[in-house]
């Protein structure tokens, strides 16, 4: 078996090769929707976030997730002296309304603990806005062409499952090619797309189920927060709601 890997431009390309794995990330989402066979199945999550880069000193990993008071925001060192900044923001936020110093005003009252702790206040680098969506296609292959990780569905980040996911379509794959090149059989293959979208969409679930339990939207009102407040002391508070938790954010099964 040889293995390579190809760069895909713009234009129509041949590629002499029994076997085809597309897995280019979410960017390349337009290239895997261009065959007509498939369906995509997509929703818009009411939220974005905007990202900045800010050179500071070192502060400790930190997800904060204040469904009582404000909205998200979260940050983490891409490097000992750039830090990666989120903040939960609205679906058409307007950067220019952003200056660097509306940007720390946030992150310090999303982010500040009780006990004193806050982020350390430094130039903003770089900023831009993230739409968040969901996203399946349907099916993953066609032919001998096999569509992998971002580049056919995405997820939103609140469960953290992309990666996982990724991995676990590649696990699949790897078999049912590891099957076709030792015994000739091709029904691992032809199943490829089934086996991985009963996951998938258990996955988009389960991440739309965190997005709605810990994400606070600007147009919900009271009804919907003491829903979510009961939701996390169930949660909290239930043997059976920790277990299903664990046993999704750890992640399902193999088949
Ligand atoms: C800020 C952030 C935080 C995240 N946190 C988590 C987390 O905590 N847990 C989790 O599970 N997931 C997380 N994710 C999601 C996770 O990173 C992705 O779901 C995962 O990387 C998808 O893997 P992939 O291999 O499909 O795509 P990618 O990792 O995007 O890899 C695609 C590759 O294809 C290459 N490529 C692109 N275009 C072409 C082309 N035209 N030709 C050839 N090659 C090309 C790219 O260079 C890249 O190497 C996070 C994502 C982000 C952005």
């Amino acid at each position: 078996m040889r293995l390579r890997r190809t760069f895909i431009t713009n234009s129509q390309i041949l590629v002499p090769a029994a076997l085809i794995v597309f897995a280019a990330g979410c960017a390349a989402i337009q290239v895997s929707t261009d065959y007509s066979h498939s369906t995509d199945f997509a929703a818009y999550h009411a939220y974005s976030w905007l990202r900045a880069y800010a050179g500071n000193e070192l502060w400790v990993d930190q997800i904060k997730r204040d469904v009582n008071q404000q909205l998200q925001a979260k940050g983490w060192m891409d490097s000992p002296t750039i830090t990666r900044l989120y903040l939960q923001c609205e679906p058409d936020e307007d950067l220019d309304e952003w200056p660097d110093a509306r940007i720390w005003d946030e992150l310090l009252l999303r982010s500040s603990t009780a006990d004193g702790w806050a982020p350390t206040v430094g130039p903003i680098l770089q900023e831009g806005v993230t739409g968040m969506r969901s996203f399946v296609v349907e099916p993953m292959q066609f032919g001998r062409l096999f569509l992998a990780g971002d580049a056919a569905h995405i997820v939103p980040p609140t469960g953290a499952k992309g990666l996982n996911l990724a991995v676990a379509d590649v696990a699949v794959l790897a078999r049912a090619i590891a099957e076709f090149y030792r015994s000739g059989r091709e029904d691992l293959l032809a199943r490829y797309s089934e086996i991985c979208l009963r996951r998938i969409w258990k996955v988009q679930r389960f991440s739309w189920w965190m997005t709605s339990m810990l994400h606070r939207f600007h147009h919900e009102g009271e009804f919907e927060r003491k829903r979510q407040l009961a939701e996390l002391d169930y949660l909290t508070s239930s043997r059976a709601a920790m277990t299903s938790l664990a046993e999704n954010y750890t992640g399902l099964p193999l088949e």
